[in-house]
Parts: structure tokens; sequence; C-alpha cells
């Protein structure tokens, strides 16, 4: 998969050399390309940013330097067939597994951070006329920025490309992960010692019962959706508990 990020500050995407997705990188798994929005801002001060039409508070991103750098990025002679852009915005459609997965399946992402009050609108009005964007929240509360935002979407989408997780069943039984049976929370998970300060690994989990220890982790699932999410669980498993 092929990412570029467009940014005022590139230095936020060191954390994508490290652990497993700077391992995808080096395995050339993941091809990413961080861009600094200011090489498109050709005055003294390489301005970015400007005051609001129609006054109020803060500072706007200027269409120019976006314009510039997302031409670029496009008509490049190794840019995907159909890429599509995300914009992070605490304005746009939130960000969860299924998206992750369907992201997981494009050849090509854009990603275009924004800072200050945002960007122009006329900037997403016209890339949105000429190919794909998406408006992409990862909740809602207002980061500063969208380095930070568009780094938990490329992790998210990353380990769900094939190679990237040494062991693709690690994947299955997720939190949120629908192909694990629903798209429940994650069960508890142990290791040794088997006691520890008094609290002893739950005895089915070393009773070498590997039917026991699904049934138990799956009683486990739903309990512990219905208590911290009862909204995720599937109706058929709720047993008439949902929202409780
Ligand atoms: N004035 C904007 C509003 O109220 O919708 C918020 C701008 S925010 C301070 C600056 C940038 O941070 C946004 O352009 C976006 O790129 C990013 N951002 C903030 N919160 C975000 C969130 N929850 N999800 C994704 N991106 C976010």
């Amino acid at each position: 998969m092929r990412i570029d990020v467009v940014t005022i500050f590139p230095g936020y995407f060191d954390a994508l050399e490290l652990s497993l997705l700077g391992k995808a990188r080096s395995r050339g798994l993941i091809d990413v390309r961080v861009h600094d929005l200011r090489d498109a801002a050709h005055d003294r001060h390489r301005t970015v940013d400007g005051k609001p039409a129609g006054g109020g508070a803060g500072m706007v991103m200027k269409p120019e330097p976006w314009g510039e750098m997302l031409d670029g990025i496009l008509a490049a002679q190794d840019a995907g067939p159909d890429p599509l852009i995300i914009f992070p915005s605490p304005a746009g459609e939130v960000f969860d597994q299924r998206m992750a997965r369907e992201l997981a399946g494009e050849s090509h992402l854009v990603f275009g951070c924004g800072r200050y009050e945002g960007i122009d609108q006329r900037v997403f009005d016209e890339y949105a006329d000429r190919g794909r964007v998406r408006l992409v929240s990862i909740g809602d509360y207002v980061l500063n920025g969208g380095e930070v935002a568009t780094i938990a979407m490329i992790e998210a989408i990353g380990r769900l490309l094939p190679g990237v997780i040494g062991n693709p069943e690690s994947l299955v039984e997720e939190s949120h992960e629908a192909s694990g049976g629903g798209a429940l929370l994650e069960y508890p998970s142990y290791t040794q010692p088997a006691e520890w300060r008094g609290r002893a690994v739950p005895p089915v989990l070393l009773s070498g019962n590997h039917g026991a220890v699904a049934k138990w982790r799956q009683e486990q699932r739903v309990e512990r959706t219905l208590r911290m999410r009862p909204e995720l669980l599937p109706p058929g498993l709720s047993g008439g508990r949902r929202g409780r």
C-alpha cells in the first residue's frame, strides 16, 4: 500500500519507523511518504494560514499550498490508479474497525493533516469534484491537528495488511472484529505466573480443555461487552439484557 501524508509537522511521523509498522515499511509492505506542506508555500515566511473570511477566532489553512502539494502527489508517475484523499476532521464520519478494514483494501491513501481552525473548504470541494475524498474523525473530541489522527488510522489500517502481523490469527478475535463472532470486545488475557500477588489465572485457562477455554472466552466477551459497551452487542447475544 502507498500512503502519502501532507503536514506542517513531518516529525510526528517518525513514530511510523518504529515497531511492526517500521518493519513493514522496511520490508516494502507499506510505502509511507511524508510531505511538508510548507514546501508548497513560496513567500519568505512559508505562510500556510490566513485570517478567516468573515472574521472570527483563529486562522485557516490557505488553499494554494494544499492545491500545489496535492496536485503534485496525484500527478506523480507512481501514484495509484484512483487514490483516496482522507482529511482527518472532527466533523467527519467516525473511524472504526470496519472502516479500517475497508481502507486496508485501498492501494493508495493520501492523508491531509489540518491545523489551526482547519483547511479552506474549497480544498475539499476541489478534490471531491476531481476524485475521491473522505473527511474522517477519530472520535468526538478536538485535537490540535490531524497528525495524531492520521497516525492512529495508519496504524489501524497498516496492521490489517497481509504480512504485517506475523500471526494473522491474532487479528481474528480482537475487539471490534466482526470476524471473531460479532463485533464484541476481546476477552481478558493472562500469562505466567499462574498466581501473582494473590491473583490467580482463571483455572479453566490452565485446564488444557480447549472447548472449555473457548466457551469461557466467549462468555467473557459477551459479559465485558455488556458491561463496557452494551450498544455493540448483537441482538442475538444480548439475551434481553442489552443497554442495561
Ligand atoms: N475548527 C475545527 C472544528 O471545530 O471542526 C477543529 C480544527 S482542529 C483544532 C485542527 C485539525 O485537527 C483539524 O483540521 C483536523 O485535521 C484535526 N482534528 C481535530 N480533531 C480531530 C478528530 N477528532 N479527528 C480527526 N482529526 C481531528
